[in-house]
């Protein structure tokens, strides 16, 4: 029997996902011909967050490689457009002069992003966020140019955002609502959105609507209508995306907002489909892919002539794929005159839940800084369940039971690809799979976003019991395999000097590495070898770039160095008349009991340092920040030591230190503790004769008390205790884990043990003495560096 001939246009997700349902069902029916647009296999669309992030390539979110076009028979035209199709004579014709005929047509054109039509939004430097060509625009801009703005604050705005700053560059967002993504998350939801990003260096303008794009042929900035303006070397319009119909309209089928299709898919048009983002269904157009990929399955059975309901509809979910900020939505997201709701709002571990119900069934969810119950509550408020049902699951988390466990076999564990428990647990059991990877090959399942693979992996667990031992190997970031134990190894082993050095002889993934492991591999480089290695600026945060911390509006707060929290009147007079002199916006008390500057321009900064003429007081660094002192015996009642002076001693010894996270201190002088040390990396408590000295404490969003390490008699002994301590955690830690995840993790017995040891002890005190060794005031460094002045600083010329 000849084939029939099947067509689709555009490579993208959801055409191509129609196709491999249908190769699935009948893999030998059809001679398949595919146009794409773009110049490249089928790719992972979602995925470009990443790849603009740092934590993927490009060349790593193939979804389907060449090679797979050809084992499948298909033909394949990237980088052609299809321009018209002539429905009377079935056949579709291309920019390149092909005229192909088809049996069944498929429409996949997917979307295109939509572009204010404001004045200069066609100049250079101003780009959409949809395809790999706006990503490499965006890759190519940050090496030449400072500012971003990303008009649009919605899901697609924030993660170009974040990539941006990933990028190294500095980024405004412009929002027309009053709280960020107020399409998918309630008002509470956004604003702690806004806070967590804002710590993360992004700078935001809500209420602002942008009048005009500046700038000759590039462009220079934004005005706003309200008169405000800021500058901008790129800028990103990320304000939403308009169905792609114009082919299918001026070939004449019916198109509302999107291609209007049945339950089937089907058009107005006999034997011409559509499906995945320029689809309109039952009034909705979807933008997410877990509809799309479901649109897909219904028409290909139908394509196929199997029996099925067809399309329904779907509810749609939302997650954020920004690292350090965990939201969801799902459903209805805000109250109404008919809706109660369940709210959580937990302010110490910056967490919220609001479940909405609706005539005792659940209709809607919005969850901050945890999201583990997403996927639960997606599945059952999809399936109208009723609260009780989700009470019940609750006590059963409550239990400590998996959640999991607790889901029944049609529920969704991955919403992208639809994929239910019961379809993964057949094929752990049927195909005797092993490995999330493989879970993902064979079911789909966590291909797309990946937000599920820990869902996966407990199922794995759950199914598997002991047999299964999850993949606890985590590397330092998705540019390699290797882990933070294995890359320090080969530094030491191969005698690595350099960043780029160690990307290359062990073999990352990526040319430059990314936001992620670049700071790390200084700090590791720094840490192995001292007096070697030359620091790396550019691999850091900003802050410890600029040795200042940046605030939300682009200026930046100075600190200047107080050690153990004592100043003098020369000192405070100094520090007013800087703060007249450069107009600061704030001048306050910080919790570590120092002066902060606040609203000081980046051109200023040095300025201010040298007019301080103080040392830096490191609160913006991954280091030694303050010692918080008491006042201790000499003024205080109960005082039994000088906690002030060992306060200072402690400062002034570790200043500068390169930690793998900030390390403060408190020493008081009675068990009262005022200086808080039970809530800081090192605490040290005065008794009548001893000295106790607690570590681990952490009073930042996980609250963690410290921990006694030692009780020793004297001053000196506290320096030895502690330089033991900070030595064999700069050495053992992963970057960016603080002292109170280190000591849980690796237990106090154990650094009690090390410390105790004398020899040991010595060591570590030696190698701390190294380290110390090579300090360099960072103010003064760059007061003395022209180029760095230029570099960084730019338009500053020190008077
Ligand atoms: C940066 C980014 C992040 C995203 N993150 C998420 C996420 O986390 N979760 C989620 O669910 N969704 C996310 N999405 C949305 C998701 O990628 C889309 O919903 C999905 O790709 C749409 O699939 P589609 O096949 O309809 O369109 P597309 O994937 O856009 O494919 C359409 C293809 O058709 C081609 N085409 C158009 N016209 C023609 C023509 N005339 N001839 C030939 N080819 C043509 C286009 O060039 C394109 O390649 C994200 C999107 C972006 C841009
Ligand atoms: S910790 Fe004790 S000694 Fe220090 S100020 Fe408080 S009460 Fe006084």
């Amino acid at each position: 029997m000849e084939k029939k001939k099947l067509v689709l246009i555009g490579n993208g997700m959801a055409g191509i996902r129609t196709i491999e349902e249908i190769l699935k069902l009948l893999p030998d029916q059809f001679d398949i011909t595919v146009f794409g647009k773009e110049p490249y296999p089928n790719y992972n669309r979602i995925q470009l967050s990443k790849v603009l992030q740092g934590d993927t390539e490009i060349k790593d979110i193939t979804l389907n490689e060449w090679q797979w076009y050809e084992d499948n028979g298909i033909l394949l035209y990237p980088g052609e457009t299809v321009t018209k199709v002539d429905k009377d004579n079935k056949k579709v014709y291309t920019d390149k002069g092909k005229e192909t005929p088809y049996d069944h047509l498929i429409i996949a054109t997917g979307s295109n992003p939509f572009m204010l039509p404001l004045p200069g939004a066609d100049k250079e430097g101003v780009t959409a966020f949809r395809d790999i060509e706006d990503c490499e625009k965006m890759i190519d801009a940050s090496k030449n140019f400072k500012r971003a703005a990303v008009i649009g604050g919605g899901l697609l705005g924030l993660e170009a955002a974040r990539g941006l700053l990933n990028l190294g560059m500095e980024v405004d967002v412009i929002h027309l609502a009053d709280y960020l993504m107020e399409r998918q998350l309630d008002r509470p939801a956004g604003e702690l959105l806004q806070k967590e990003l804002e710590s993360q260096g992004m700078n935001f303008y809500l209420e602002k609507q942008t009048a005009e794009i500046t700038g000759k042929k590039r462009v220079t900035g934004l005005k706003f209508k309200d008169g405000g303006a800021i500058p901008a070397d790129l800028v990103v319009m990320a304000v939403g995306i308009k169905p792609n119909v114009s082919l299918a309209q001026e070939s004449g089928v019916e198109v509302n907002r999107g291609v209007v299709v049945n339950d089937h898919m089907e058009t107005s048009v006999p034997n011409i489909y559509a499906v995945g983002e320029c689809a309109e269904h039952k009034g909705m157009v979807y933008g997410l892919v877990a509809p799309l990929y479901e649109q897909g399955q219904a028409l290909a059975k139908h394509i196929c002539g199997m029996n099925h309901q067809g399309y329904k509809g779907s509810v749609l979910s939302t997650q954020l794929k920004v690292s350090g900020v965990d939201v969801f939505s799902t459903g209805l997201i805000n109250e109404t005159a008919e809706t109660k709701s369940i709210k959580v709002f937990d302010e110490w571990q910056n967490t919220y839940k609001k479940i909405l119900v609706k005539d005792d069934k659940l209709t809607g969810a919005v969850l901050f800084g945890n999201t583990t119950e997403g996927t639960k509550l997606k599945s059952l408020i999809t399936k109208g369940a009723n609260v009780e049902e989700y009470l019940e699951s609750q006590q059963g988390a409550d239990d400590g039971e998996s959640i999991v466990a607790s889901m029944s076999d049609d529920e969704v564990i991955c919403g992208c690809n639809g994929v239910s428990k019961g379809t993964i647990v057949d094929a752990i059991k049927a195909e005797g799979l092993s490995s999330v990877e493989e879970v993902k090959g064979a079911t789909n399942a966590s291909r797309s976003c990946g937000t599920c693979k820990n869902l996966v992996s407990e199922l794995l667990t759950d199914t598997l019991g002991d047999e299964y031992e999850a993949d606890t190997k985590e590397s330092i970031c998705a540019c390699t395999d290797l882990t933070r134990d294995e890359v320090v190894i080969e530094i030491k082993e191969k005698g690595l000097t350099h960043t780029k050095e160690v990307m290359n002889v062990l073999e990352w993934k990526t040319e430059e590495g990314c936001s992620k492991c670049k700071p790390a591999l200084n700090y590791y480089l720094g840490m192995i070898n001292p007096k070697e290695h030359e620091d790396e600026r550019e691999s850091r945060f900003v802050n410890e770039r600029l040795h200042a911390n940046i605030q939300k509006d682009g200026t930046y707060s100075v600190v200047p160095r107080m050690y153990g929290g004592v100043t003098n009147a020369e000192d405070l007079r100094t520090i007013a008349d800087v703060a007249e002199k450069y107009e600061v916006g704030m001048i306050k008390l910080t919790g570590g009991q120092r002066i902060d500057l606040l609203g000081v321009k980046k051109e200023d900064l040095p300025n201010v340092w040298k007019d301080l003429g103080m040392p830096s007081g490191y609160a913006y660094g991954k280091s030694v920040r303050t010692v918080k002192t008491c006042v201790g015996a000499e003024f205080c009642r109960f005082g039994t030591q000088d906690s002030t002076g060992m306060g200072i001693q402690l400062e002034k010894k570790f200043e500068g230190l390169n930690t793998p996270h900030k390390v403060k201190m408190g020493v008081s002088a009675c068990p009262r503790n005022c200086a808080e040390g039970g809530i800081k990396d090192v605490g040290v408590v005065g008794l009548d004769g001893v000295w106790e000295v607690y570590v681990g404490g952490n009073g930042g969003t996980e609250l963690r008390k410290a921990e006694l390490l030692v009780k020793v008699k004297s001053q000196e002994e506290v320096l030895e205790y502690t330089a033991a301590f900070l030595q064999y955690y700069r050495e053992n830690a992963s970057y960016l884990e603080r002292t109170s995840h280190y000591v849980e993790r690796v237990g106090i017995e154990h650094i009690q043990e090390i410390v105790s040891d004398d020899q040991l002890r010595k060591e570590l005190n030696d190698r701390m003495d190294e380290a110390l060794g090579i300090y360099k005031e960072p103010w003064n460094e760059v007061l003395e560096s022209e180029t760095t002045l230029k570099d960084l600083y730019e338009k500053v010329a020190t008077k």
